[in-house]
């Protein structure tokens, strides 16, 4: 059966208030709580602090303690909010806008902002199959040539199994010696990769014994007859970069790849929106969440 749309109406039926917050995240963090000191099972909703007692009053227990949220005092319900808001997105949420629909004030919504970025992060996927690599710049019009790649721009590396997973991580170049240890880790063997005429793709695929096909950029070729192209993960990152630029626009190098993980996981993501924030609140309690 398929869920029903998320909507904010539903959001705010299911998570009227911090109470309620709390004790969503309390049944996740502490699905049978128990009193260390008398062994209770009891507990009940402290009257002003966000922690629960044990009935006989020994002890409580803090379900934001160790969480992004823990030492937030900002209210859990806009917490909550901000998860809901930014999984629903298809091109992030910038912090002003978080400061508008949250009534925070800028420099708390973009802690919060942040701080939900890093429960969208997944380990690099295997990939099986027409794989197509390729990497692109991003940023830059820093004065100088100081810092990684061309005029200040950070260069971001994928791979993207087509109709399956992507991968993408920041590297410091692309030489064949850099982009190796991202490509032999993560893509299977007999899998056929497809690039552009970049050198580094020949000398690696020759190294990992790939099978290789290649579209010359350089003399406008963007698509051979035996479907050899790289136009998915193009997509990808026109995709991040009108989301960058119209969205945040301006991303520092250093905060850069909070957002090429966040786009990673809503491509990898892309089949439901719903599952997303439910997937959301379930990494709040989870290794990702607690910065295990
Ligand atoms: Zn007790």
């Amino acid at each position: 059966m398929k869920s029903p749309r998320l909507t904010i109406l539903n959001f705010h039926k299911t998570f009227p208030d911090n109470d309620t917050c709390l004790r969503f995240l309390l049944s996740a963090r502490f699905p049978r709580p128990k009193c260390k000191t008398c062994g209770g099972t009891k507990f009940y909703k402290h009257p002003t602090r966000a922690c629960f007692t044990c009935a006989k009053g020994c002890t409580h227990l803090w379900p934001k303690e160790g969480t992004i949220f823990g030492h937030s005092s900002t209210d859990l319900v806009k917490w909550f909010f901000a998860i809901f808001l930014m999984s629903q997105s298809r091109n992030g949420v910038a912090a002003k806008e978080l400061e508008r629909a949250l009534g925070v004030t800028y420099k708390c919504a973009f802690r919060i902002g942040h701080q939900v970025r890093k429960l969208m992060k997944d380990n690099a996927f295997a990939l099986f199959g027409e794989i197509e690599a390729d990497e692109t710049a991003v940023g830059g019009k820093r004065k100088g040539k100081r810092g990684r790649g061309a005029e200040g721009k950070t260069i971001v590396f994928g791979q993207l199994q087509r109709k399956g997973m992507m991968n993408a991580a920041i590297v410091e170049n692309v030489k064949a010696a850099t982009l190796i240890p991202h490509m032999q880790d993560n893509i299977a063997k007999g899998s056929k990769l497809m690039t552009d005429e970049l050198k580094s793709y020949k000398k690696i695929a020759r190294l990992l014994e790939m099978e290789h096909d290649t579209v010359v950029h350089g003399a406008k070729q963007y698509a051979k007859e035996n479907g050899t192209h790289t136009n998915t993960i193009e997509g990808f990152w026109s995709q991040l970069k009108r989301s960058l630029d119209g969205t945040h626009h301006i991303i520092s190098p250093k905060m850069l790849h909070a957002y090429v993980s966040e786009f990673q996981w809503r491509y990898n993501n892309r089949q439901s929106m719903t599952h997303l924030f439910e997937l959301l609140l379930s990494r709040v309690s989870s290794r990702q969440g607690l910065g295990a």
